[in-house]
């Protein structure tokens, strides 16, 4: 049994956690962290307000479904206690990834960050990288739920920087007159555009979208549930002892 807590635990994500962990025969949910929740019960475990309660309770693997500025500090806090992490919280940057990185790999703990735990989506990125060199324009759209803070998703950022890593053979932007100011999107890596849809109703979908001479390709993959997540996260968190250090996405671990 992986004796596994999770940070967040009163939060949207970190409660399906809770119970996707309760859920599997070879996981064991032995704490839960949320600051302002503490006092409660999430899958009859006490949410503690303190990543303190992490350790009291033997935690080998700790889930983090945050928000950036509190998965940095749990981070730290995991690599410094030896505890194992997997990171779904999205808006790290590249120099916290560098952090995460040279801190992890002092310690004794390993980490896996990824901005997408569903399958599905992890397999978009990997065929939009595929496609990009054999187009000249593209554009993501990723469409949330109208509670997200930060924009564009993780997933957006991560597609368009395997897309610009795939080619850098990207057609300009032909837009002369702007009328209303953000119509075409945010400029994402090698100037892919990337429009953020915010929508009550909606979970986490995304389009991309590549065209070249006469045709076009479109990539979409829907999470219509946060159980969508679960069966990368349960996976993660049993292959994370094995992988040392860093381990930015799913791919490694679905053989990609
Ligand atoms: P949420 O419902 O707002 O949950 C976040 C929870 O974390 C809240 O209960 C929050 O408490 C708590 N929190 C804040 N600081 C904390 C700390 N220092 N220690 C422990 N808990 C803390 O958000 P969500 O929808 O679950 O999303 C959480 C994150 O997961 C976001 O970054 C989202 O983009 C990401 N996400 C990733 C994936 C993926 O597959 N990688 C999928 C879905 C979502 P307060 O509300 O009191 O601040």
């Amino acid at each position: 049994m992986v004796r596994v807590g999770v940070f967040g635990a009163a939060g949207r994500m970190g409660a399906t956690v809770c119970g996707a962990v309760t859920d599997d025969p070879e996981l064991e949910l032995v704490a839960a962290v949320d600051p302002h929740h503490g006092g409660g019960q999430v899958c009859g475990v006490d949410v503690s307000r303190s990543a303190d309660a992490m350790q009291a309770a033997g935690a080998e693997v700790a889930v983090d479904f945050t928000v950036a500025d509190a998965a940095r500090e749990n981070l730290r806090w995991c690599a410094d206690h030896g505890v194992h992490a997997v990171v779904g919280t999205t808006g790290l940057t590249e120099a916290d990834l560098d952090e995460v990185r040279a801190r992890f790999d002092k310690g004794k703990a390993n980490v896996v960050v990824a901005p997408n735990f569903a399958i599905g989506a992890v397999l978009m990125m990997r065929f939009a990288e595929l496609a990009a060199p054999w187009f000249e324009t593209a554009e993501v759209i990723e469409l949330h739920h109208d509670n997200k803070k930060d924009a564009p998703s993780g997933t957006a950022m991560r597609t368009m920087e395997r897309m610009a890593s795939a080619s850098d053979r990207w057609g300009a932007d032909p837009t002369v007159t702007t009328v209303v100011p953000g119509a075409r999107g945010g400029e994402g890596p090698a100037g892919i555009r990337v429009h953020s849809v915010r929508l009550k109703g909606l979970v986490a979908h995304q389009e991309v979208l590549l065209g070249s001479t006469g045709e076009s390709l479109t990539i979409r993959h829907d999470s219509y549930d946060r159980s969508s997540f679960m069966p990368g996260v349960v996976l993660a968190v049993k292959a994370v002892a094995d992988r040392p250090g860093l381990t930015l996405g799913l791919d490694p671990l679905l053989g990609l």
